[in-house]
């Protein structure tokens, strides 16, 4: 097992934490991993060992029957496991990322419900993309009103841990919201594996090969409405503003799979002793070790409030990683020779699997836009200061929404999307300050007046006082990933 990096300020628990996921992935994870790499089957035992030790629970908090672990020692877990099985780490992620995102966006009654069967053992994932521009345009998978239920049909074709899940995270497009903004109607709804009317497929991937990777399809599936993750009054910017705030992220495996590797790369050249593999190994390792750093930075950065700074680190670190990870693990194969290309090599595991990390959540290429959408983001954000107070999580969704969106709008759409647009829309409704009730009103409802009610000035000739600007709609939208 590779020598993890010892962050300067580990606390005793995190440390604890740390060595139980190293031992538990060294004796009951790694000796199966090359099993389920070759046969495809899902690393049930392997989950199995991780409820058992408790480590489902790592990032439970403690009133749930959870360990309570900081992000920090949760993203220690993670790279230790998927340094014995890329597999086993990348379900982990996704499963302590839903409990992230239901922890910080709410409501309390579904941590109560949900939160203390994950720490028994139960396991979640993401059903999430569905080969749409996330957050951009708007999801064939529907959720339609009724009584107390949501009635949900669609298909997502990707799914870690398909047909495995206990619990899916799903992103449903809401048929009754009607917002102009396809994520201002959509909600994250927690659905059980066995609910009548999930069903799930599996594909044969290159790497990541026991995470089972398929698809799941709704048909009619009868959902309690509670089970919608998110807090009034902006549930879904809560639930977004909650994932893009986090240290989760399939770079994480990339991360533990290029520590296994360079480890063997390590041992080989230390035992063929050529100069050129040393000359090789080194900006291996200080890569790997400057973006497990900043991950760990921003796992820290995560004891705070969301942030715009951490939502840019966040973006960050999964784009590094996502390179870092499996560029490590090719140079390691070049110093291990033809032999690692041999299946009798876990580095070429290591290898497939750190590259499978790079498409969940979001494919190279948008994990770069995300990074350059934080930096156009920050100067739109600069030009246009508020001139009433603003709640701090108005401001954010101010920032997160429109000023990082800001370079994919067309000019009209800027002038009405802008800082002065929001107040205006507050000051029709009587306040002198931007709350975070008016701001996920003129989001949800893109600022339409109640009947009788003037609008704002400055509506678009035309149009709803004060309503959406023209173009944004199916794919105009703003919203970064
Ligand atoms: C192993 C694996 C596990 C996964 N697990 C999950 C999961 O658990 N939950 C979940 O919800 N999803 C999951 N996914 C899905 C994953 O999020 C998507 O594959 C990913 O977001 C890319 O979407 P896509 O496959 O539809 O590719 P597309 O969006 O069709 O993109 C295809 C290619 O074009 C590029 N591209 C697209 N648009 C642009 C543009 N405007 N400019 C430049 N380039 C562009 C992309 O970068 C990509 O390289 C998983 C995928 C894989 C492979």
């Amino acid at each position: 097992m590779h020598a993890q990096l010892d962050w300067y300020d580990l606390t005793d628990e995190e440390r604890k934490i740390r060595d139980l996921a190293i031992d538990v992935a060294r004796s009951e994870i790694a000796p199966r991993a090359d099993e389920h790499d070759r046969e495809g089957t899902f690393v049930r035992e392997s989950i199995d060992a991780l409820g058992k030790s408790g480590l489902l629970g790592v990032f439970v908090p403690k009133e749930y029957g959870g360990m309570g672990g900081s992000p920090l020692a949760a993203t220690l877990a993670i790279e230790a496991v998927s340094a014995a099985c890329g597999s086993t780490g990348m379900s982990f992620m996704f499963h302590c990322n839903l409990i992230h995102v239901v922890d910080g966006a709410g409501p309390d009654s579904l941590k109560e419900k949900y939160f203390p069967q994950f720490a028994a053992g139960k396991l979640g994932a993401f059903a999430i993309n569905e080969q749409r521009r996330l957050f951009r345009e708007r999801f064939d998978t529907v959720a339609e009103e009724d009584g107390d239920d949501y009635i949900i049909n669609g298909e997502k074709p990707f799914v870690t841990s398909a047909g495995e899940a206990d619990v899916y995270i799903v992103q449903v497009q809401l048929s009754d919201v009607p917002s102009p903004i396809p994520v201002m109607g959509q909600r994250y709804i927690l659905v059980e594996g066995a609910y009548p009317g999930v069903g799930a497929f599996v594909y044969d991937p290159m790497g990541l090969r026991g995470a089972s990777n398929g698809g799941i399809t709704l048909k009619d599936v009868r959902v309690p409405k509670e089970n919608a993750v998110g807090d009034e009054p902006d549930p879904m910017v809560r639930s977004v503003a909650t994932k893009g705030n986090s240290v989760f992220s399939p770079h994480l495996i990339a991360l533990g799979c290029a520590g296994a590797a360079l480890d063997e790369a390590i041992s080989h050249a230390r035992k063929s002793g050529s100069e050129w593999m040393s000359h090789t190994l080194a900006p291996l390792s200080d890569q790997l070790n400057a973006a497990r750093a900043y991950t760990y930075y921003v796992a820290r950065l995560m004891e705070g409030p969301v942030s715009q700074r951490l939502n840019h680190a966040h973006n960050e670190i999964q784009r590094l990683g996502g390179e870092v990870g499996p560029t490590v693990c090719d140079r390691a194969m070049e110093i291990v020779g033809g032999g690692s290309f041999m299946r009798t090599s876990p580095i070429q595991r290591y290898y497939r699997d750190a590259r499978g990390s790079c498409y969940p959540a979001f494919s190279m290429e948008h994990r770069r836009a995300n990074v350059a959408d934080g930096l156009y983001g920050r100067a739109a954000y600069d030009e246009q200061p508020p001139s009433m107070p603003w709640d701090p999580h108005a401001d954010y969704n101010f920032w997160l929404l429109w000023a990082r969106g800001s370079m994919h709008l067309p000019e009209e759409a800027k002038q009405r999307m802008s800082r002065e647009a929001f107040e205006d829309f507050a000051r029709s409704r009587g306040s002198e300050e931007m709350t975070v009730e008016l701001c996920a009103e003129y989001m949800t409802s893109a600022g339409r007046p109640p009947a009788g009610v003037g609008g704002p000035p400055g509506g678009p000739p035309g149009g709803p006082p004060g309503g959406p600007p023209a173009g944004v709609g199916s794919g105009g939208s703003p919203q970064p990933g």
